[in-house]
C-alpha cells in the first residue's frame, strides 16, 4: 500500500522508520521530512500546514493511508480535506481535534462527560479572572486556551506574579490563543503519557512512557518540547492502565461521538497520577515527541494495520498490540540556546555510524549542507533513542552512543530516566 506521512520531526522520523519495517507498504511519501528520513521514503518539500498540497499529493500518489504526525496540520483541517477526497486518515478533524487545540473546549467536555480532571473557570475578562483567583489558593494554574507550542501554561507561586500572567496573557501574549484564559486548580502527583488510537467509535491503548519537559538535569531550567522520554514508567501500572481506559478514554470516545465529533486517531492522555489514581491533565491530538520515538522502539506489532484500522473504523477487530519486554529511552541532544534562542548552523560528526542493533538515531531539527556533511537547524536536533532489558541498560546504551558524536554546540540531559532508576 501507499502511505503519505506528514511531519518533519523526531516523532515523524520514528513513525517512518516503523512504518517502513511493514512488510505492508510499497510506496512511503514524506512531507516535509528531514535528513534522517531521506533514507525510508521520498521527500517531499511541502509544509505541514499546505493542507492543499498534502491532498492533491495525497491524491496523485493514490495514498492509501495518510498519517498525520503534528498537531499544527490538524488544526488546519487535514484531516477534513482528506475526508472530502476519500482517503483515509489517521488523525482527527478540526473540530474533534478541539481536544488538544481548546482547553476551554476539553475542560468542558470533561464536566460534561464527568472525566476526572482539575476543577477550572474559564475567563476572557482580565478583572474577572483576578477576582476568581483571589477566592483560589496558591499555586495558581492560568492557561491560554488555545495552541501556544506547549507554553501556554503558567505556574504562579503568589497572586502578584499570577496577575502578571493573567495580564500579559490577555494582553496578547499568544495572540488569539490567550484572548480566552482557563484557571485550574492545582494538581498534586507525578505525571505520566498514556496514549491509545481511536477510530471514531474505540480507543485502544497504545502504549505509555514518562517525559521530561525542563531543559535541564534535576528538573532545573525552562520548559521544553520534551528533553527526554522512558517506557516503560513504573507510575503507570495495569490498575492505573484499567481506570484511565474506563473513566477517561471510553467517556471521551462516547462523548466524542455524541456530540458530533467522532474521534480518529491518537489519543494522547496526559496525567497526573495522585494516590493510585490518574486523572487527566490534558489531551493531545497526536503521539507525543518524544514519547513516539520509545513507543516505536517498544512496539512488536506491525504499525501499520493499527493505523490503518483506525483510519477505517475497524478497531474493534484488531488484537492488542503487542510489546517488547525491553524497556527503551530516548535523549534529546538539542543545540545550545534552546529552548529561547537555538544556535544553527553547528556542524554535527559522528551520528551516522552504526551504533549497534539496539540503538537509532532520529533527526529533528537537522539539514544536510552541499557537501554531505550535517548540520544543526532547530531546537532539539537529534534524539538518540536505545532498548535494553531494563531502563538503566537502554539509557546506558543511549549515552554510549551520545559520547560518540561529536558536536560541541549541543547539550543534552544527564539524567533521563532517573524517577525510574
Ligand atoms: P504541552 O502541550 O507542552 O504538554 P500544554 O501547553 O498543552 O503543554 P498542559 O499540558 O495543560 O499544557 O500543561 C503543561 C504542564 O503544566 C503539565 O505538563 C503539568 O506539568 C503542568 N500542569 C498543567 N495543569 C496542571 C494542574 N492543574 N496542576 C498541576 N500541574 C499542572
Amino acid at each position: 500500500m501507499n502511505i503519505l506521512l506528514i511531519g518533519s520531526g523526531g516523532r515523524e522520523h520514528a513513525l517512518a522508520w516503523k512504518i517502513r519495517q511493514s512488510p505492508r507498504v510499497a510506496r512511503l511519501a514524506i512531507a516535509p521530512g528531514n535528513p534522517g528520513m531521506a533514507a525510508l521514503g521520498e521527500v517531499h518539500d511541502l509544509k505541514v500546514t499546505d493542507v492543499a498540497g498534502l491532498t492533491a499529493l495525497a491524491v496523485e500518489m493514490q495514498a492509501d493511508l495518510v498519517v498525520v504526525g503534528p498537531e499544527a496540520a490538524l488544526a488546519e483541517g487535514i484531516a477534513d480535506a482528506l475526508k472530502g477526497v476519500g482517503i483515509p486518515c489517521f488523525g482527527p478533524t478540526q473540530k474533534a481535534a478541539q481536544l488538544e487545540s481548546s482547553k476551554a473546549f476539553t475542560k468542558d467536555f470533561c464536566q460534561r462527560h464527568t472525566i476526572p480532571t482539575a476543577a477550572y473557570e474559564t475567563f476572557t475578562d482580565l478583572d474577572a479572572a483576578k477576582a476568581y483567583l483571589k477566592t483560589q489558593s496558591a499555586p495558581y494554574i492560568i492557561k491560554a486556551d488555545g495552541l501556544a507550542a506547549g507554553k501556554g501554561v503558567a505556574i504562579s507561586p503568589d497572586l502578584p506574579d499570577a496577575y502578571a500572567e493573567l495580564e500579559a496573557m490577555f494582553g496578547g501574549r499568544y495572540g488569539a490563543a490567550s484572548q480566552t484564559v482557563v484557571i485550574e486548580e492545582f494538581m498534586a502527583g507525578e505525571e505520566a503519557s498514556v496514549f491509545a488510537i481511536a477510530d471514531g467509535e474505540t480507543a485502544l491503548l497504545f502504549g505509555y512512557a514518562q517525559d521530561h519537559k525542563r531543559a535541564f538535569d534535576g528538573d532545573a531550567g525552562p520548559n521544553t518540547g520534551g528533553m527526554g522520554t522512558y517506557s516503560p514508567a513504573p507510575v503507570v501500572t495495569q490498575d492505573i492502565l484499567d481506570i484511565t481506559e474506563r473513566e477517561i478514554l471510553a467517556p471521551t470516545m462516547a462523548g466524542m461521538k455524541a456530540e458530533g465529533n467522532a474521534y480518529t486517531g491518537v489519543l494522547y492522555a496526559g496525567l497526573m497520577i495522585e494516590n493510585d489514581r490518574p486523572r487527566l491533565v490534558e489531551y493531545n491530538a497526536r503521539f507525543g515527541d518524544p514519547e513516539c520515538q520509545v513507543l516505536m522502539l517498544r512496539l512488536k506489532s506491525d504499525l501499520v494495520p493499527y493505523l490503518l484500522a483506525a483510519a477505517t473504523g475497524r478497531l474493534k477487530d484488531m488484537p492488542a498490540p503487542e510489546w517488547y519486554e525491553d524497556a527503551a529511552v530516548c535523549v534529546v541532544y538539542a543545540a545550545n540556546g534552546y529552548p529561547d534562542s537555538p544556535l544553527g548552523g553547528s556542524i554535527i560528526r559522528g551520528s551516522e555510524q552504526d551504533f549497534g542493533p539496539n540503538v537509532s538515531v532520529f533527526h529533528a531539527g537537522t539539514k544536510r549542507l552541499d557537501d554531505g556533511r550535517l548540520a544543526a537547524a532547530g531546537g532539539r536536533v537529534l534524539n538518540i533513542c536505545a532498548r535494553g532489558a531494563t531502563i538503566q541498560e537502554a539509557r546506558d546504551a543511549a549515552y554510549d552512543a551520545i559520547a560518540k558524536i561529536d558536536w560541541p554546540m549541543g547539550f543534552y540531559r544527564s539524567d533521563i530516566g532517573w524517577r525510574a532508576l
